[in-house]
């Protein structure tokens, strides 16, 4: 295994928690995922916590809470922390407001078999396992994750999914995604893309993950080279804000673009997390120096518990309001929410074409009909409009 390097702030968090690690042991993505903090007398060794944190940790009835060390040293001390609080639980989680669901996508009457969320025509979601590095509050399938129960049988899941898709041949597209598929070994991993693979009718994988910012311990040499066997082979990364973006996720994103995977992210719109044009605009343009597409900027979906994270959609709006045209076209994400079930996504764009006006021509004889167009400094342009007919 070749070494992450890793920040002077990794270093000191070592030297101050974990004296006799080695920085060996720290770079085993193993020893990350063995040593998890899952309590709040745990956690309480890294930063202060709230009554409320404290309370909401002690609960057990509510979805998952595991952190990493390595994500552990991103945390902040202030509770009001961008990463903080989207990986400790607090007592909102409980409150639940209109409209919001265990299941906010209805995905589950749309699971043929326990592996495959069909919801397109020509795609899936293959859930290849119920755990993740981290357990973010707000997950819009916290009902299936972390639950070791989820995933005892999951080899023979995993076959009535590929038996799924083998018999459906409109499938063309398909999504690998949990739980997170890279905290999978390398052989599993190896097995589920060689059998996805062997279906002549898929023509395009996909793997989601957090993995890169959420462990990049784990993308190792010898992982780069078991995905770079399938492609084309995409990744979807999941994540927040910039300062998920390190000198250790950075590697882990080089290292993937360096096996030829096409990166693109993930970012879920997070209420006085993400939600400010700075905070993104930021965290798309680094993600550009590490060969990471902007993909989807995501509403938060109304999972149950989610209401003190979720923003309303004109904020989202007025982020790609702030992005488009004030910055490289190619960092500007899509904006969508995902409705219930066939809802599916639909895309959210700023109005750009704010009315119209015909115009006689210069011979006087006809008309041309020109369009108003709002551009991003919020003039609005003349634009001659085309033609339809032959
Ligand atoms: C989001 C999603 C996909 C992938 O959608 P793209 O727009 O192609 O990225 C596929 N299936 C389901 C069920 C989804 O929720």
């Amino acid at each position: 295994m070749s070494l992450l390097e890793h920040s002077a702030q990794t270093r000191t968090f070592i030297d101050r928690y974990f004296p006799q690690t080695t920085i060996d042991q720290w770079n085993d993505w193993k020893w990350q995922i063995r040593h998890q903090i899952k309590t709040a007398a745990e956690l309480s060794r890294f930063i202060t916590l709230t009554e409320n944190e404290k309370t909401a940790l002690a609960r057990a009835d509510k979805f998952s809470f595991a952190i990493n060390p390595y994500t552990v040293s991103l945390l902040e001390n202030d509770p009001a922390g961008a990463i903080r609080r989207t990986l400790v639980a607090v007592e909102e989680e409980w409150m639940n407001t209109e409209g919001e669901s265990e299941d906010p996508l209805g995905e589950d009457p749309h699971r043929p078999v326990k592996a495959i969320v069909h919801r397109y025509p020509d795609r899936v979601l293959f859930l290849a396992t119920g755990f993740c590095a981290v357990y973010c509050r707000y997950c819009t399938r916290s009902r299936l994750v972390g639950d070791a129960a989820q995933y005892k049988s999951e080899m023979k899941a995993w076959q009535d999914g590929f038996d799924y898709i083998r018999k459906n041949p409109e499938i063309r597209d398909v999504l690998i995604t949990g739980g997170d598929p890279l905290t999978l070994s390398d052989e599993k991993l190896d097995f589920i893309l060689k059998e996805i693979r062997s279906i002549p009718h898929v023509e395009f994988i996909r793997i989601g993950t957090k993995v890169p910012f959420a462990l990049p311990q784990r993308i190792t040499p010898e992982l780069c080279a078991v995905l770079k066997k399938y492609h084309p082979l995409y990744l979807s990364v999941h994540v927040i804000h910039p300062r998920e973006v390190t000198t250790e996720s950075r590697q882990a994103c080089e290292r993937l673009a360096d096996a030829g995977l096409p990166l693109g992210s993930q970012t879920v719109l997070l209420k006085g997390i993400n939600d400010n044009v700075e905070v993104l605009k930021k965290l798309m343009h680094e993600l550009l120096k590490v060969r990471v597409k902007p993909y989807y900027l995501f509403h938060c979906d109304p999972v149950a518990g989610s209401g003190h994270l979720r923003t309303s959609v004109q904020k989202g709006l007025e982020m790609i309001e702030g992005l488009r045209g004030h910055t490289t076209g190619y960092a500007v994400p899509h904006y969508a929410l995902d409705m219930a079930g066939s809802g599916g996504k639909a895309a959210l764009v700023p109005e750009s074409v704010v009315g119209e006006e015909q115009r006689a021509t210069q011979d006087g004889h006809g008309s041309q009909r020109f369009l108003k167009i709002r551009n991003f400094r919020g003039e609005t342009h003349l634009y001659p409009d085309g033609f339809d007919e032959l």
